[in-house]
């Protein structure tokens, strides 16, 4: 119900609009037979063509039936009141349908583009080619109606209807669609439609003086007004103004006024033609005025859109946006500026250096001339005094703006932010790091920080105590780049453990100028407030002399304090030693048991100092007169033994033993005196399997009390 109410209302109104189109086309045909007749009776101007066209080219296609057949039925009914009805009305009515079709069924496709007032160069390219064509066509259909094939033959006639639907085409379409799109502005916007009136007054003014008289032949006299009223209106004073003067030189000519009236030298067509040029000339004068006023309008609508929007940026940004002359007045201050620093607009409005901290002053202007002279962009650090006796830091960019002007001086245009924030968290960071530096300088160890990249950020002065590299070699540089091969493969594990969150420690061992040096180092993931981890601490101490220390203490253990060669218990260790080598190569093993003969007599007396002195030169001698793979070892008192290794046979341990015992007669210098010693040996031999370290004690100390028996300063084998 609804559906067929809309449509039969649709319908309605596209009958109003088709009705009222062909009155339009009715009354405009109708004065152009009746008021613009030329030579034969064919109209010099013929408007209806550009009015349909104009129409169809605004309009949905589903109207254009209702035009199509509204304006034809006008042109019927006109041509059969004019001509009277016969095939030729029929014809002609055809001929002036063609040409207003054509061109609309060309540039209605562009109909979209005509908001888009910078397409209208092309579409009026497009427009003309497809006019000129259509309109060629309807005149050779008119010719053709009126006098058959033979109608041909009369060039005039074709050119005058060609001309006249060219113009009617060109100022009319034009007229209709600047109308279409500017409704009731076409006669200007309120406020000044006045002037608008006023102008095209004087413009028909002038047109009356031109053409409605006979004692004026200036008719380009007329161009003035037109280009005014163009100039000042574009399309819609161009379409208006041109209207306006075709009507009225083509009213009057038909009359017989008018300068080309009386060019009465020429015949009727030529007067025609030279009116119609006229015409022509003056859609050819103004039209590119309006042209390219309306490209402009486009531009400087487009500019002051897109300044608009950089001023809304600028306006809603919290960044403090200034613009300033030369000599320091601010064109533009955002609002932010007012927020953030509390000055009021006015307080604001020069150049205030006593609002820049006296420390920043002479750097901001030093940047600012150094900008002002050089151009680019720069950017400053500087503190801004806020209403309220505080500082802000700010951070600004700030750029040369050049002028349009090549003379007037360039603008700076600075956004700046506040970094407050930053700027103290900075300062902390580097006041920890300044007392970080100050306590790990005075630690005698290895301080390093590196980042989750493997590169240094940090080193104490402590690594750097060498002098072998300096900070700046170091810092920023990956482990891998600064330290050997062989020291990144020793430490690597520990790297990407600690990278991977997890605490470590190990020893290691350097060579620093030529120095074994031990250190123990920790690597502590440094882990941040998110919970990842941004790299590692290295802490590395010299533990060189520790190990020294307990290199001597396990020495001392081992060693007998008087006499510096092993003790018991390092003999019994290296004695389990060489009977598990012994078993192994199937060598033989001697041990040899020593007691010094009548030491106490010694101690008697030479003193308990001299006693020490031989014990010292006995250990000595025994020492020097055995292999390096031998052991001497003190068992206590003047009890010593030799363990023999890598001997074939029982000879060899008895030579050594004689030897022994040879080199320990030789008397022994204590102080001024002389001590004539000798020594006793008992001597055990082990041939594989050999017996565990106990026995082979045992059997040598039964060896030894053998030979005290025998009378001592001999060996005895162990039985
Ligand atoms: P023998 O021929 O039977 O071995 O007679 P000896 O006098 O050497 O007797 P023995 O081996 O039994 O005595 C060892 C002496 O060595 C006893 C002790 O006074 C002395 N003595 C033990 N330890 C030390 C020491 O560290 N320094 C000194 N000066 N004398 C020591
Ligand atoms: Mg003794």
């Amino acid at each position: 119900m609804d559906r067929a109410a809309s449509r039969s209302g649709e319908i309605m109104a596209n009958m109003g609009r088709a009705l009222a189109l062909a009155l339009v086309v009715a009354v405009v045909s109708w004065w152009a037979m009746q008021y613009a007749h030329g030579p034969a009776g064919l109209s010099t101007l013929w408007p209806a063509s550009g009015i349909v066209c104009g129409v169809m080219a605004v309009s949905p296609r589903r109207r254009w039936g209702w035009y199509l057949a509204a304006a034809f039925l006008a042109f019927i009914v006109v041509n059969v009141a004019h001509g009277g009805f016969g095939r030729t009305s029929i014809l002609l009515s055809v001929a002036d349908i063609i040409d207003p079709v054509i061109v609309a069924w060309v540039i209605a496709g562009r109909v979209g583009d005509f908001s888009d007032l910078s397409r209208i160069p092309y579409i009026s390219l497009r427009a003309a080619a497809a006019t000129f064509g259509a309109c060629a066509l309807s005149a050779a259909v008119a010719v053709a109606g009126l006098h058959g094939l033979a109608g041909f033959a009369d060039f005039e006639r074709f050119v005058a209807w060609m001309a006249s639907h060219v113009l009617g085409m060109a100022i009319f379409a034009t007229l209709a669609i600047t109308a279409a799109l500017l409704g009731r502005n076409i006669f200007g916007v309120p406020g000044q439609r006045l002037a608008f009136f006023g102008e095209m007054a004087v413009l028909a003014a002038t047109c009356g003086l031109v053409f409605g008289t006979s004692y004026f032949p200036f008719p380009y006299i007329v161009f003035l007004p037109l280009l005014l009223v163009t100039f000042r209106r574009r399309f819609a004073g161009f379409a208006l103004g041109t209207s306006l003067v075709a009507i009225v030189a083509v009213s009057t000519h038909a009359s017989g006024i008018g300068p080309f009236a009386y060019m009465t030298q020429l015949g009727d067509a030529w007067r025609t033609l030279v009116l119609q040029g006229f015409v022509a000339s003056t859609c050819v004068f103004a039209l590119p005025v309006a042209i390219v006023l309306t490209g402009r309008a486009v531009l400087v609508r487009k500019l002051a859109e897109s300044e608009r929007e950089y001023r809304m940026l600028a306006d809603y940004s919290r960044d403090l946006v200034v613009r300033f002359d030369q000599n320091g007045v601010r064109r533009y201050i955002s609002p932010s500026a007012y927020e953030m620093l509390g000055w009021s607009r006015d307080e604001l409005a020069s150049m205030r250096w006593d609002l820049v901290h006296p420390d920043d002053r002479t750097h901001v202007q030093q940047e600012l001339a150094r900008l002002q002279a050089q151009g680019g962009s720069t950017t400053i650090l500087f503190r801004v005094l806020c209403k309220d006796g505080r500082y802000l830091w700010i951070e600004a960019n700030a750029s040369q703006v050049p002028s349009a002007d090549p003379r007037v001086p360039p603008d700076v245009i600075y956004s700046g932010r506040d970094v407050t924030k930053r700027v103290i968290a900075e300062k902390a960071l580097r006041n920890n790091e300044r007392r970080l530096r100050a306590i790990t300088a005075n630690v005698p160890a290895v301080v390093l920080h590196v980042d989750k990249d493997e590169r240094y950020t940090f080193v104490n002065a402590y690594a750097l105590r060498d002098n072998s590299r300096s900070e700046s070699e170091i810092i920023g540089k990956r482990i891998r780049d600064v330290v050997s091969d062989a020291i990144w493969a020793e430490i690597q594990p520990y790297v990407h453990a600690a990278l991977h969150g997890k605490e470590v420690a190990f020893e290691i061992v350097r060579d620093v100028n030529g120095k074994t040096c031990h250190y123990q180092s920790r690597y502590v993931p440094d882990i941040g407030d998110d919970g990842v981890v941004a790299g590692f601490y290295a802490v590395s101490f010299d533990i060189t002399e520790l190990k020294q220390a307990q290199a001597e203490l396990l020495r001392l253990v081992r060693h007998d304090s008087l006499t510096g060669v092993a003790n018991r218990l390092r003999f019994i260790e290296r004695l389990e030693l060489a009977v598990a080598r012994s078993r192994r190569s199937h060598r033989p093993l001697a041990l040899l048991y020593l007691d010094i003969d009548h030491f106490k007599r010694i101690n008697d007396t030479l003193g308990h100092v001299a006693g020490d002195a031989v014990l010292r030169e006995f250990a000595q001698r025994l020492t020097r007169h055995v292999r390096d793979v031998d052991l001497v070892a003190r068992l206590g008192g003047d009890e010593f033994v030799v363990v023999l290794e890598q001997i074939d046979s029982v000879a060899d341990a008895q030579a050594v033993a004689d030897k022994l015992l040879a080199c320990l007669r030789e008397p022994i210098a204590v102080g001024d005196e002389h001590a004539q010693i000798s020594a006793s040996v008992g001597i055990a031999f082990a041939m594989d399997p050999v017996d565990d370290p106990e026995t082979l004690l045992q059997k040598a100390d039964t060896a030894l009390y053998e030979a005290k028996r025998a009378g001592r300063n001999v060996w005895r084998m162990a039985g």
